[in-house]
């Protein structure tokens, strides 16, 4: 029998989808070659909606505020569907100025975090070393952000894969290979197998590789680009604790002589430390100049960090937009529905994304967010410039 819905790509989006898509009643096939391996295995979890709103994206800094909003009774349902934790804290984050020139770019920031009505203020930095005693005493103050918060997203992952099996989600293990569209309509996929699957339904959640399935024609294809991201988990060990580090409580972000590094802090002692931002296509490998950069700019807010263990290198592809809004909805080929272009803040827009795209397969249901983020949408933005 042909499922009410396939979705190309098992990571964070089509795994959330996916599962709410099927509680809501349809029968939901989901196909990916490594099931949440992709960008969403890289991330850091942060969950930022505050922290990330950037001058001129007002449209992005609702949606992310929208399912920030969302998350505890997201992550409160899925702990009950799956028995697995998934690691959300809600300890804010302190986004710290390195000198007084980050400073002056950082107190502008607040001001503009202020005037969309966020919750964000500025602290000295002797309150911002009273609240997050790891920093440095060099530091020249930072924004608090208490609504900034963070999720282990493997483990979320992990979640996301036992939820949908326990409700009876099929999870493929494949590749597709080809769209097949005939008279303007999307009929199956063939798999690298040589399977073929039909639905009258298909969810298009391969991140950033959603443009590179051969079938779907050129003026339909979502216009995603890859953004690698180098980033690092390291941990706090007993050895790091002998040799006087602290670890941090609150998610640490920073603006260093201008530059952006972040360390998120997890409860098992594990730290992430990101990360670069650079358009270099698919390439994925970790350099040393870019580790340089992210520990020598980390160093410098929080010495301790040179004592933590190393544990792992590892570089990602973020699934930009122009605009940096997310690609939702119809694709303008009956059948076939976008979910990608989630860009730096994926893992945070994962509970709205799950929720409006499961309204709209089972509802036809068009949420406002799905305007804010149609594919329409972002033609027009592509036309003027
Ligand atoms: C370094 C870094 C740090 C980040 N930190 C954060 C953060 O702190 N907070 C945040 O909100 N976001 C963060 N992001 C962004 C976030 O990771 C992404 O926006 C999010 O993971 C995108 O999820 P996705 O499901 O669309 O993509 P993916 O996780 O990449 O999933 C796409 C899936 O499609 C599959 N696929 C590809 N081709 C095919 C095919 N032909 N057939 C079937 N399946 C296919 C892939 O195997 C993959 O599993 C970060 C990204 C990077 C790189």
């Amino acid at each position: 029998m042909k499922p009410d819905v396939i979705i190309v790509g098992g990571g964070l989006i089509g795994l959330a989808s996916a599962w709410k898509s099927r509680i809501k009643g349809m029968a939901v096939t989901v196909v990916d070659p490594h099931f949440g391996k992709g960008t969403s295995h890289v991330a850091a979890g942060m969950l930022a909606p505050v922290t990330e709103a950037h001058y001129g994206e007002e449209e992005v800094v609702r949606i992310n505020s929208a399912s920030a909003a969302m998350y505890p009774s997201f992550v409160e349902e899925l702990e009950e569907a799956s028995s697995q934790q998934v690691g959300y804290r809600d300890t804010g984050t302190l986004v710290v100025a390195g000198d007084p020139s980050d400073r002056a770019a950082l107190t502008e920031l607040v001001e503009f975090h202020q005037s969309l009505g966020l919750d964000s203020e500025w602290i000295a930095p002797t309150e911002a070393r009273r609240l997050e005693p790891s920093l440095a005493p060099s530091i020249a103050g930072a924004i608090l952000a208490q609504g900034d918060h963070q999720v282990d997203n493997r483990r979320l992952i992990s979640a996301l894969i036992e939820a949908n099996r326990r409700a009876g989600t099929e999870l493929i293990t494949g590749s597709v290979k080809e769209f097949e569209v005939s008279k303007d309509k999307l009929k199956g996929v063939l798999l690298d197998n040589g399977a073929r699957l039909e639905s009258d339904n298909f969810l298009l959640a391969a991140g950033v590789w959603s443009n590179t399935i051969p079938g779907i024609p050129e003026p339909v294809q979502p216009t995603v680009r890859p953004v690698k991201g180098q980033s690092a988990r390291l941990h706090f060990t007993s050895a790091s604790h002998s040799q006087g580090a602290i670890f941090p409580r609150y998610t640490l972000r920073a603006l260093v002589k201008g530059v952006h590094v972040y360390m998120v802090p997890r409860e098992s002692g594990e730290m992430v430390l990101g990360a670069t931002m650079e358009e270099r296509g698919f390439d994925t490998s970790v350099t040393a100049g870019g580790l340089y950069e992210l520990l020598r700019n980390a160093r410098q807010i929080f010495p301790g960090i040179t004592e933590l263990e190393l544990s792992e290198t590892i570089a990602g592809l973020r699934p930009a937009t122009p605009g940096n809004l997310p690609l939702l909805g119809a694709s303008g080929i009956p059948g076939l529905t976008i979910a990608t272009g989630h860009g730096r803040n994926g893992v945070l827009l994962t509970p709205l994304t799950a929720e409006v795209i499961s309204d709209y397969l089972t509802k036809g249901e068009l949420s406002w967010v799905l305007e804010v983020c149609s594919t329409d949408r972002y033609k027009q933005d592509a036309q003027s410039g």
